[in-house]
């Protein structure tokens, strides 16, 4: 694809930097460079896997609007975290200093909470399919892009019906879908055993059928178009007299016109050398491919006992999913591998395959299950987007839009009041200083 022509008039301007370029930050750089803004993008993984966006399970999760901090979760969390078979782990040595993040994460569990968050969360993923869509027209990128259901499998009606909270939520805002029992299940996908008697199909959603490759498409899309894309660490934001003037990497000083940090689960890094401390943890999870497997389910569907995804993907199956507390150097382990094996077999035994791989890495996760999108109060120029926790393939291009929209200084058509990150300042007072570093926001 030919690059734009240069503008003259705006070759003078520095280029919008945006830091991190997973899915959030080529959506970010992509509608930024749209709407006429030089953009680069820097990163700093070495491989295409090092980074949430390329192992996740695929799913454009509109109705996923739920957190995992559902109420009841406490009193379960205990005999989960005991038994290996269940797919929620700690890696223990890390947990005085998850435990902070851990007490205000599961104060959300409550049903207001849940409500407030659900809300929150539908104007970003909710119309996921055809945001993907916009931010993928005329690029190669739109072939990865499937419209489909998205299947939840139950034992039975029982363990539907636990559930029972989440789906009044989902009903109530919008969502639709249908429940297929007995031969009605089987007629659906009759590849799961008898023993998963209820299949529930969440309509008007869509899917990535190869997420890394959807990125790097992404990214080549954004070069040819006239973008720069840097492979390079972001040590510190350089700033003077109140506004962000370039980034530190490295290779040397960059200079921007604005910056957004857009560095999934490694985001809190970044704005901790501003002295903004924001409770976003590494929430890890894991993915198995069977590569020329001998069956595929017709829609990726969740299995909510074995929490993970079953994702039927180019050329293999994904089964995605897995929760793992160990923070930003957690390298994996077996264990989790196991625990999403056994939930397969139970789901799909007798399953063939030629070949097996393994990926793990680490979903932003905010105390609140909110993602942060926003401006930094206190030094201009600094936008924030990241922490969308299990859903940020989802949300990743309305998020991107909603910040290029911001750091263009248009209204985004969108009330960002849940997604600010003054929600973390406690009762301090957030008008906007010049002496911006000299207080830490509290936080964490
Ligand atoms: C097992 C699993 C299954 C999932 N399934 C789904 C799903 O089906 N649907 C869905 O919507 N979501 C899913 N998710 C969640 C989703 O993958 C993430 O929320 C999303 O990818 C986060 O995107 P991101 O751009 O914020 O972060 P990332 O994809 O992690 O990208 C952040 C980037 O920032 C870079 N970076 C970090 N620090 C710096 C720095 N200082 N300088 C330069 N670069 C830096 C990193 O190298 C990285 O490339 C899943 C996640 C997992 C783990």
């Amino acid at each position: 694809m030919p690059s734009e022509p240069r503008n003259p008039a705006t070759d003078q301007i520095p280029p919008v930097v945006v830091v991190g370029g997973g899915m959030v930050g080529i959506a970010t750089a992509i509608w930024l460079q749209r709407a006429g803004r030089r953009v680069t993008l820097i990163d700093k993984a070495d491989a295409p896997g090092d980074r949430a966006s390329f192992g996740n399970a695929g799913v454009l999760a509109s109705s996923s609007v739920l957190p995992v901090t559902m109420p009841g979760l406490l009193g379960k969390l205990p005999k989960m975290l005991l038994n290996p078979s269940d797919p929620i782990f700690v890696r223990w040595p890390y947990l005085p200093k998850l435990l902070p993040w851990a007490l205000r994460y599961l104060s959300h569990a409550n049903e207001a909470d849940v409500r407030r968050i659900a809300s929150a969360m539908a104007p970003i993923v909710g119309n996921s399919l055809d945001d993907h869509l916009a931010l993928s027209e005329g690029t190669p990128a739109r072939r990865h892009i499937k419209p489909c259901d998205f299947a939840v499998l139950f034992k039975d009606r029982a363990a539907f019906e636990k559930d029972a909270l989440g789906w009044s939520i989902r009903k109530d805002l919008g969502f639709r879908w249908t429940e297929h029992e007995g031969a009605a299940r089987a007629a659906c996908d009759p590849l799961f055993p008898d023993s998963f008697d209820l299949l529930a199909t969440l309509h008007d959603h869509g899917q990535i059928t190869d997420p890394g490759a959807y990125l790097a498409d992404l990214r080549d899309h954004f070069v040819a178009s006239g973008g720069t894309f840097l492979h390079a660490e972001v040590t510190d934001i350089a700033h003077e007299n109140g506004r962000a003037t370039g980034v530190v990497t490295p290779r040397g000083r960059l200079d921007a016109s604005a910056v957004a940090i857009t560095a999934g689960a490694w985001s809190p890094l970044v704005t901790k050398k501003l002295g903004v401390k924001i409770p976003v943890e590494a929430e890890s999870g894991y993915h198995l491919e069977f590569w020329e497997p001998s069956v595929m389910p017709k829609a990726p569907t969740l299995v909510p006992s074995g929490k993970f995804i079953l994702s039927p993907m180019a050329g293999r199956l994904r089964a995605a999913g897995g929760v793992e507390f160990g923070g930003l150097n957690n390298k994996g382990r077996g264990a989790p591998f196991e625990a999403l094996k056994r939930g397969v077999d139970r789901v799909l035994p007798g399953l063939r395959f030629a070949k097996e791989t393994r990926w793990m890495g680490h979903r932003p996760a905010p105390t609140d299950s909110i993602p942060i999108i926003d401006q930094l109060p206190d030094l201009d120029g600094v936008y924030l987007g990241f922490g969308h926790q299990h859903v940020g393939l989802t949300g990743s291009a309305r998020t991107g839009r909603i910040l290029a929209d911001m750091i263009g200084g248009s209204i985004p058509n969108i009330d960002i009041t849940p997604y600010r990150v003054s929600r973390f300042m406690g009762e301090r007072n957030h008008t906007r200083t010049q002496s911006a570093h000299a207080r830490q926001m509290e936080v964490c």
